[in-house]
């Protein structure tokens, strides 16, 4: 399980995932070079979810391994063993990986400016004077300098999602995963939160992107992942899996999106 040479910034191998008797990911393969955006596609309850929560050590696979920037998730390395991580050090590991989820899921008693200083001092124990500009400047970069101290239901889901974007940043994460990030939202504040992503994408963050917007997939991705049923049937530039996809299954779910 030696990652250390590895071209990819995020790789999964033979990953496998069960709740119960339903195999949920049956043997997914992926690798994300660093400054990449993929993003993935597929039918609801094909697996999308779990294989970012499987990413970011919200689920434990049952085979194969997930490794970000050559680091094995969940387990640390000793000599020549591989030991699993606690859970204080794992909420440690996972301040490498920023999560946007489809519900924006931000602390509703903390202002926008607490949301996001808050990571990046409970569970990396940096200094507060020194998160709290970054914070700053982070809610200028999504649009939001004037609405530090507000608290979320003060706000549009665009802008709550927005919010959650910087607080995903906040820990200078290598990753970001977003899980169907504008699914929640009115059409009309859909814009303003892929701008941001587009703006992320175009500065070279690493991106894995779960999403229906199939216009955003074109524009952005360098690769385009279709899974289906737990498996991954395609993958490829846009052009490819989008406009000249090479199995039904692909074909059936674009005809349905597009
Ligand atoms: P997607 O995001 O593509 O819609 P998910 O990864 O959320 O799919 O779910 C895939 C399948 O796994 C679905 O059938 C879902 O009901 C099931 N599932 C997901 N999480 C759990 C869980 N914690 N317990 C039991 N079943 C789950
Ligand atoms: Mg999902």
């Amino acid at each position: 399980m030696s990652t250390t040479q590895s071209e990819g910034l995020v790789e999964v191998h033979g990953v496998h995932k069960s709740f119960g008797t339903l195999e949920v990911l049956s043997g997914v393969d992926l690798v994300v070079k660093p400054g990449e955006v993929t993003v993935v596609i597929g039918p609801s309850g094909s697996g999308k979810s779990t294989l970012l929560r499987v990413i970011n050590h919200l689920e434990k696979v049952d085979r194969g391994f997930v490794a970000i920037d050559g680091d094995l998730i969940g387990y640390a390395r000793k000599g020549d063993t591989l030991r699993e991580l606690k859970e204080k050090d794992i909420l440690r590991q996972r301040t490498r990986i920023g999560f946007v989820f489809q519900s924006f899921n931000l602390f509703p008693h903390l202002t926008a400016l607490e949301n996001v200083v808050e990571a990046p001092v409970s569970a990396q124990g940096r200094p507060r004077s020194e998160v709290e500009p970054e914070a700053r400047a982070l809610l200028a970069r999504v649009g939001l300098a004037d609405k530090a101290d507000a608290r979320p239901r003060q706000l549009s889901g665009g802008q709550q999602q927005r919010v959650a974007i910087a607080r995903a940043l906040a820990t200078r994460p290598k990753v970001l995963l977003f899980d169907e990030p504008t699914s929640a939202l009115d059409p009309e504040l859909v814009g303003e939160v892929l701008d941001v992503i587009k703006d992320l994408a175009r500065t070279g963050t690493t991106m894995i992107v779960v999403t229906h917007e199939i216009g955003f997939a074109r524009e952005l991705a360098d690769t385009v992942v279709f899974i289906d049923a737990g498996r991954i049937v395609e993958q490829g530039p846009p052009a490819q899996v989008l406009d000249h996809p090479a199995h039904e299954r692909t074909k059936a779910f674009l005809d349905k999106v597009l």
